[in-house]
């Protein structure tokens, strides 16, 4: 005897995925593709609104729901009026919660161990830890039971370049972070994975891998598949790791590095 659903059932209702920093390069890529595999998507932005609204216009074009929101991950005195917001875009749309959280809003700052200022550090420490920890403490009501957070890393978490000391210290812990909140959040079925990008041409770091011809061909140099990443290779595995039926993948370090520095 088939077991068919009656046919007045109504369908799943979309998933609703916040990638912070979705104006430019992965944060951008990845909210693509998680609209071409069928979500709704919030995006902040910190200054490039122009950016982030045309952002917003390529979903759209995909038929999906989006809404744009500024953000200053930097800004935790920020996060609780932030959450406020989300709240509000998640009534419009009818919901309460949302399912899916990308922390991945950042900037890059290079510069030796030895030389590395407090100031910087301070900086880093605020975006790239503080930031995501307290953010996330903060939309934690918002979301959903069974839902995920996928934590930005990097490479040089794993692998030391002369220059990264202060970054990868707080990629570092953000990694640590994700352990804790699959831990924490299990046992409301939110599964907490970090992923980690190898070195990607886009904007960051003032668009050096991209456009310093020396930097690119020595990470190309260092990577097995023997090129530099590109931000589709980044914002598929983040589809990948949000698609029905991944969830079972909890709190991992997932690399998507082309092989880099083994
Ligand atoms: P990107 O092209 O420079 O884009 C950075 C994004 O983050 C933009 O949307 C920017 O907003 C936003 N942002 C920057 N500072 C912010 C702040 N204080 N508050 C809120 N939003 C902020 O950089 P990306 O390459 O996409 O990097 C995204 C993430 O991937 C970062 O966490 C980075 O550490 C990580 N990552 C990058 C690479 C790489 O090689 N590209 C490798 C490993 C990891 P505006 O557009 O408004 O400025």
């Amino acid at each position: 005897m088939s077991s068919q659903p009656p046919s007045s059932a109504a369908a799943p209702a979309a998933p609703i995925a916040l990638v912070t920093g979705g104006s430019r390069g992965l944060g951008r890529n990845a909210a693509l593709h998680l609209a071409r595999q069928g979500s709704e998507l919030i995006l902040t932005y910190r200054s490039a609104v122009t950016e982030a609204e045309a952002v917003a216009t390529d979903i759209r074009g995909l038929g999906r729901r989006v809404a744009v929101l500024p953000l200053d991950v930097a800004d935790s005195a920020s996060f609780a009026g932030f959450a406020d917001r989300v709240r509000e875009v998640l009534a419009d749309w009818g919901r309460d919660r949302f399912d899916h959280l990308v922390n991945n809003a950042g900037t890059g700052v290079h510069a030796p161990f030895a030389a590395t200022t407090e100031a910087q550090f301070d900086e880093l420490a605020r975006i790239h830890l503080k930031g995501p920890f307290f953010l996330t403490q903060a939309l934690l009501p918002l979301i959903a039971d069974g839902g995920r957070i996928l934590n930005i890393s990097s490479g040089l978490a794993r692998f030391a370049l002369p220059g990264y000391a202060a970054y990868a210290t707080m990629k570092g812990g953000i990694e640590v972070l994700t352990r804790y909140l699959a831990r924490e959040l299990g046992e409301r079925g939110i599964s907490v994975n970090t992923l980690a990008p190898g070195a990607i041409e886009t904007d960051f770091g003032g668009g050096t891998v991209r456009d310093n011809a020396e930097v690119n061909a020595f990470v190309a140099s260092q990577t097995a598949l023997g090129r530099v990443g590109l931000p589709d290779d980044i914002g598929a595995v983040v589809a990948a790791l949000l698609a029905p039926g991944t969830g079972w993948i909890n709190a991992q370090r997932i690399e998507a590095s082309g092989g880099m520095m083994l």
